[in-house]
């Protein structure tokens, strides 16, 4: 991190099957200088022990190589706002062992989707979030964990940044919780990303503080404004385009903020050619 202001902080999802240490040398390969990586299937189920040499060694590769902050994600069935006892359990469980898998890797981030309350009503479920949230935090834990902005689909919690900044001001250690920003998501949620997007920063600094503000989700959608649909679409082939997309990064108050890809990709090689296609019109 030692150019600071200067560098672009961007990467993609990567597969840990391998273990920590080969996620850094795939993105190295992509040019990458930050990642993330499901904590565990992306679906649920067990985590896999973390070997401590494995993380040492990523920390020295990361370290070595100037990589901004990795953003970790949780699985999608994570919801610790649902009605049934036995899926909150779970919810809890898992942010529990996740976080104290992170320390493995200190200082990092853990982005995970708020939940869906399902007809209990958005007060109830954000309530239930903070709730969880209250339960799983730690006084001495390095890992900020991130709320995610959400498209707004079905009774998903954090498609307005209202939601995101009570769910914020609920938690008794909130300065361990910021907010990752989903271009796809916000855009969908009816936030004027593509002719606005100074405008929506000032809005997320008027409710939720833009200090709170730690990564980016970087993705096109497939669908136009508003559609509260959530289908990412490759940078420059959705409803976004890559101008957008270009003034999202290049957002002076966005400066240094790890920029995540999470687009349809075939393999590596496609997150290759989107990463070196942003670095090229990153102005620094
Ligand atoms: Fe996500
Ligand atoms: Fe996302
Ligand atoms: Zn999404």
């Amino acid at each position: 991190m030692s150019n600071g202001e200067k560098q672009l902080y961007i990467g993609c999802h990567l597969s840990s099957a391998n273990g920590f240490l080969a996620m850094g040398r795939d993105a190295l390969s992509i040019g990458a200088n930050t990642f993330a990586f499901f904590t565990r299937n992306p679906r649920g189920g067990a985590a896999k022990p973390v070997k401590p040499d494995d993380a040492a060694a990523l920390r020295a590769l990361l370290q070595e190589h100037g990589f901004g902050k990795l953003v970790a994600h949780a699985p999608y069935t994570l919801n610790p706002c649902a009605a049934n006892d036995k899926t909150r359990d779970f919810a809890r469980l898992c942010l529990q062992e996740d976080l104290e898998r992170m320390e493995y890797l200190p200082g990092n981030y853990y982005n995970f989707h708020p939940g869906s309350h399902v007809g209990q009503g958005m007060e109830r479920g954000i309530e239930r979030i903070i709730e969880v949230l209250n339960e799983v935090l730690s006084e001495n834990q390095s890992t900020t964990v991130l709320l995610e902005t959400m498209a707004g689909k079905g009774s998903e919690v954090g498609g307005r940044f209202e939601e995101l900044a009570a769910i914020r001001e609920g938690v008794r250690l909130s300065g361990h919780v910021g907010v990752c920003l989903d271009t796809c998501h916000i855009s969908d949620g009816d936030y004027d990303l593509i002719g606005d997007f100074s405008g929506v920063l000032d809005e997320f600094d008027r409710v939720i503080g833009l200090e709170h503000l730690k990564a980016l989700h970087i993705n096109d959608s497939q669908n136009v404004r508003g559609a509260h649909k959530d289908r990412h679409a490759r940078i420059g082939e959705g409803a976004i385009g890559l101008e957008a997309i270009v003034r999202v990064i290049n957002e002076p108050r966005l400066r240094g903020l790890p920029c995540i890809l999470e687009t349809p990709q075939d393999d590596l090689a496609g997150y290759a050619k989107e990463i070196a296609l942003l670095r090229s019109r990153y102005r620094g």
